[in-house]
């Protein structure tokens, strides 16, 4: 078994549950058997960018069949493998390929170079569900808070000014829900936003639930655009809104129409972040408590 030359091609943003595959690699690593295979349906954490955590699931080799117990993203350059944190480079590095390292069971033996990776649909599912929920809030959210700029910052997927990309610290992606951390610090102020905008929150969260329901009502379709099927090639989150497609970068899985997001709402909870104004976003199941 050698180390690949070129990234792991990815399956799960068209959706794909299952994949057949070849092993290419297998090593004991911190935490488990890591194994690498030509092709995958499993969604790994990216340590980059850790909202999306990793797809759970099963690798079938030969007659065993083993608990997918981790995923994340990996390096190598032809010599060593590199897993999540570890990686020394960033993606697109010359001679780097990236790519998706399942963890088995440190005690695993892999009978047959031949393996079938199966993901726990449910699971995916309601993460899918969630990670769209959460770039719709940030869209509604960017929306409502439109008139707080005193000088224009980028703009957002559909035009407005990309609060969220100015101003969130952390975002995490639940089963049918997601919590994202703004911080209005000095950077943020001196990007041109004015925090008295925050002054009255809930005025804030009608507005952003308003659009957000509004949204989830047109039903429309959710897809992912590729520029190609490796790991590290860009992906956008695609979605026709009634004012304008929207399309953001993302490497996640999502639900396909909006209508699986019917049941979900948003919510903003004011938090003093490092000291700093802010508040968290949290979209949530209606029958579900929501995390705080
Ligand atoms: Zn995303």
């Amino acid at each position: 078994m050698t180390l690949p030359r070129t990234d792991t091609v990815v399956l799960y943003p068209e959706g794909a549950l299952s994949a057949t595959a070849s092993v290419l690699h297998a090593e004991p690593v911190e935490g488990g058997l890591a194994v690498l295979l030509d092709r995958t349906a499993a969604h790994p954490v990216d340590p980059a960018w850790p909202d999306q955590s990793a797809d759970r699931g099963a690798v079938i080799v030969g007659s065993d069949e083993f608990p997918l117990i981790g995923c994340v993203v990996g390096a190598t350059d032809g010599e060593r493998l590199f897993v999540g944190a570890d990686v020394p480079v960033k993606k697109g590095t010359e001679g780097w390929a990236f790519v998706v390292v399942h963890l088995l069971p440190a005690d695993a033996v892999l009978q047959s170079d031949r393996a079938e990776v199966r993901i726990d649909a449910t699971h995916r599912e309601r993460l899918g569900i969630g990670h769209t929920a959460c770039h719709l809030a940030s869209l509604a959210l960017n929306r409502a808070l439109a008139g707080a700029w005193r000088k224009e910052p980028r703009a957002d997927a559909l035009g407005a000014p990309d609060f969220d990309a100015v101003a969130c610290e952390r975002s995490t992606i639940l089963e049918r829900g997601s919590l994202d951390e703004y911080r209005v610090g000095r950077s943020v102020r001196r990007a041109g936003f004015d925090p008295e905008a925050l002054a009255d929150l809930d005025a804030v969260e009608a507005a952003v639930r308003l659009e957000f329901a509004a949204w989830i009502a047109t039903g429309a379709v959710v897809s992912i655009e590729a520029e190609g099927t490796g790991l590290t090639d860009r992906r956008w989150w695609v979605c026709a809104l009634p004012d304008g497609t929207a399309r953001i970068p993302c490497g996640g899985t999502h639900a396909t129409r909006l209508t699986e997001l019917e049941g979900i709402e948003v919510e903003l909870d004011a938090r003093e972040l490092e000291g700093a104004v802010g508040f968290a976003m949290i979209t949530h199941h209606g029958d579900r408590a929501p995390v705080a």
